[in-house]
């Protein structure tokens, strides 16, 4: 397989979906490093992610220099960077140094991370993968333990309402569940809660009630002005879309049926918020998509897989978003 010109974060979904059935993967993360270390991405600021996939797929296959190599790579692309991809870079970095026998770089790569467990909803899964590969499940149960501990501290006594609400819990309970069950530990009062949350999560009620926030599309003209006040939808347009079909994958497997994103615009936000209101405020946001959620504008979703996207970008829905969801 060669990549085509100029890949864009839709093509980098399509790969990691595809690299591993792939003929010859380890030519596939080569032509991914190539194309981020000659700009060949159609937004620069993909280099780091193209890099981790690579160091992925050649981790996947035991080339571990190159695996190393690559992952050191995305790390250097990503700069300054200081979010949640930028995390999971790290702890896969201290995965690879792990199964090359440098446990102690590797928990040093990682152990900085560990107050991320309860910021970023996914790092409770590359943290524990890091951990455990390093044969450090011990340790990385009492992580989760400590991080679960102190998220229930920070919310009061209240258990959470369903799995949507329990947000960064949910995702360190599950993890700590699993783990635990690895372990062949007992289960305790944390692993009822997360299995409470789980089956509530499979059993979620059809979502008519989802607020309409999380549905208001913005195409991308709109998107990269709004970004300017806000990244309440997103950091890119890649991240906002990615979001919303997330959301829309949940809603369906929930029961919703008739789902649709409502597009929106950012003078009528502006003009909900009136004179000297602030158009991004969570209030006003809020209540533009109450507005929205009442009116005719909606795109269907999901479009036929060969379809146009319901994005706007013009691409096929297979090639475009729908990978979105997987990712
Ligand atoms: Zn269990
Ligand atoms: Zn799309």
């Amino acid at each position: 397989m060669s990549l085509k010109a100029d890949l864009t974060s839709a093509d980098l979904n399509e790969v990691r979906q595809s690299a591993l059935g792939a003929a010859d993967p380890l030519g596939v993360a080569a032509d991914l490093a190539k194309a981020a270390g000659d700009g060949r991405l159609a937004d620069p600021q993909d280099a780091g992610l193209a890099l981790a996939l690579a160091a992925e797929i050649a981790e996947s296959r035991s080339k571990l220099d190159a695996a190393l190599r690559y992952v050191e790579g995305a790390l250097e692309a990503y700069g300054k960077r200081d979010d949640s991809p930028v995390a999971s870079a790290r702890a896969l970095r201290s995965r690879i140094l792990f199964r090359t026998g440098r446990g102690d770089e590797a928990f040093a790569e990682v152990e900085p991370l560990r107050p991320l467990l309860t910021q970023y909803p996914d790092a409770p899964a590359y943290i524990t993968a890091a951990l455990a590969v390093g044969g450090r499940a011990v340790e990385a149960e009492k992580w989760l333990t400590e991080a679960v501990d102190q998220v229930l501290a920070e919310r009061g006594a209240a258990e959470p309402s369903d799995a949507d609400d329990a947000g960064v819990l949910f995702f360190l309970l599950q993890q700590r569940h699993r783990l635990r069950h690895a372990l062949g530990r007992q289960h305790d009062t944390h692993d009822n809660l997360a299995e409470r949350l789980e089956t509530r999560l499979a059993n979620a009620a059809p979502v008519a009630a989802a607020p309409a926030t999380d549905l208001v599309f913005w195409p991308e003209a709109e998107f990269n002005r709004l970004v300017k006040q806000t990244d309440a939808y997103g950091t890119t347009w890649a991240e906002h879309r990615s979001r919303l079909e997330h959301e829309l994958v949940r809603q369906a497997a929930a029961g919703g049926t008739d789902l649709a994103v409502l597009p929106g615009s950012v003078d009528a936000l502006t003009a909900q918020a009136g004179v000297g209101g602030d158009p991004a405020s969570a209030d006003n946001r809020a209540a533009y998509a109450r507005k929205l959620s009442t009116g005719t504008a909606r795109l269907p979703w999901p479009p036929e897989r060969n379809g146009a996207c319901w994005c706007g970008s013009t691409l096929k829905y297979k090639k475009c978003c729908l990978p979105r969801s997987r990712s």
